[in-house]
């Protein structure tokens, strides 16, 4: 304490500012903790900055992704299920190495727990964890235990493998590229306004019962999604290798945005070529939110958003469940969503920032 206060007067008097993580947002503070990182590994092929680290390990490539959930910050104990729980922890790291076009292996956890939670209730959530792990033929290889102070802590990190030459990466897109998309879009989050709305009943009065008839699959697609291994499958059964590739965690403008930053170009999507459910329109209407806002900024979708060569235009219309919603431009400067009014509206990452 002592010392921060004194850091804070000194840099103070030399008339600096102190910059707050919060200006920064979550990219930002990466990039600021990160840039200066830099390595002359032969077999590291990417490290920071794509939905998984990749490098050499003989003849195939490893990749590895981590992620952290806080209890009160990614989850609420009043309407998630700990066996959902414990089975979206692992799909989200799934996700990122299906979103490199890699196949994974092997996962790690590590759980801060506080006295609250009974053996029950962590086996509860292992339960998940190992259907999730059944269900993605995966195998659970090691982890760590600790107590916490606070609430419940699931740190996950997945380990996948694949050939050199089928990784996708978010910085392999061409100018015309169609923009693809699999599934639909503002599904979780309208099932999050729902069960956060349930929420505030059932603190209102602990005798209701929670109304979520007619909408359990975005109730579901909140509490218990699933990584599109289908498409990534499909994909590989019709010869077709995207040019890149992220999965939908945080919305679709922010992660389309990194694909442009990364291949360095722009882009253009029609809000009329956005998949959204019918739950998801009506869910919408219910809330009075705009449902393409939902579906732009809304997030943990766990879809695929990709790149395919235009020539690669009437296979894709062949496969179900994915949607072409726009094309790569080759002017970096111009991200562009085109209403369903035709006026151009520049894109912006909205999506979910935790340090805001
Ligand atoms: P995703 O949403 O796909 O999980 P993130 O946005 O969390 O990816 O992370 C983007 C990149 O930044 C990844 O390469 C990730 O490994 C890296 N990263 C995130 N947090 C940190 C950190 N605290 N230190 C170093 N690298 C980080
Ligand atoms: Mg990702």
């Amino acid at each position: 304490m002592q010392v921060n206060i004194l850091h804070t007067f000194f840099m103070a008097e030399k008339g600096k500012k102190i910059k707050e993580i919060s200006e920064l947002g979550e990219f930002g503070l990466i990039d600021h903790l990160t840039k200066n990182i830099k390595s002359d590994d032969k077999n590291l092929i990417k490290g920071i900055g794509d939905d998984t680290a990749v490098f050499k390990t003989g003849n195939t490539c490893t990749l590895v992704t981590t992620d952290l959930l806080v209890e009160g910050i990614h989850f609420n104990l009043i309407y998630s299920p700990l066996k959902h729980l414990g089975y979206k922890a692992v799909v989200v790291n799934l996700s990122d190495i299906y979103a490199m076009n890699a196949t994974p292996k092997y996962i790690t956890i590590s759980l801060a727990l506080s006295s609250k939670f009974s053996l029950n209730a962590i086996e509860e959530l292992y339960s998940g964890i190992l259907l999730a792990c059944k269900n993605y033929n995966v195998e659970l290889i090691g982890g760590d235990t600790s107590s916490s102070l606070s609430g419940l802590f699931i740190s996950i990190t997945a380990i996948g493998e694949a050939k050199k030459n089928d990784i996708v990466y978010r910085s392999g897109a061409k100018p015309n590229d169609l923009i693809c998309v699999s599934g639909n879009l503002g599904a979780a989050y309208l099932g999050l306004q729902l069960l956060e709305r349930e929420k505030e009943v059932f603190l209102s009065d602990t005798s209701m019962q929670p109304q979520l008839d007619g909408f359990e699959y975005i109730v579901e697609r909140q509490l218990k999604p699933e990584p599109r291994r289908d498409i990534i499958e499909t994909l590989r059964n019709h010869n077709i290798k995207p040019t890149s590739m992220i999965d939908i965690s945080d919305g679709l403008s922010s992660e389309l945005l990194h694909l442009c930053k990364n291949s360095d170009l722009g882009c253009r999507i029609f809000e009329e070529k956005i998949p959204v459910a019918p739950q998801s329109i009506a869910a919408a209407e219910m809330f009075r939110l705009d449902t393409s806002l939902a579906a732009l900024n809304g997030g943990e979708d766990y879809e695929l958003l990709f790149t395919v060569p235009l020539d690669k235009k009437e296979e894709i219309e062949k496969i179900p469940d994915i949607s072409i919603i726009g094309y790569m431009t080759s002017a970096s400067e111009e991200k562009f969503f085109v209403a369903k009014n035709g006026i151009e509206l520049e894109l912006k990452a909205q999506g979910w920032n935790p340090l805001k």
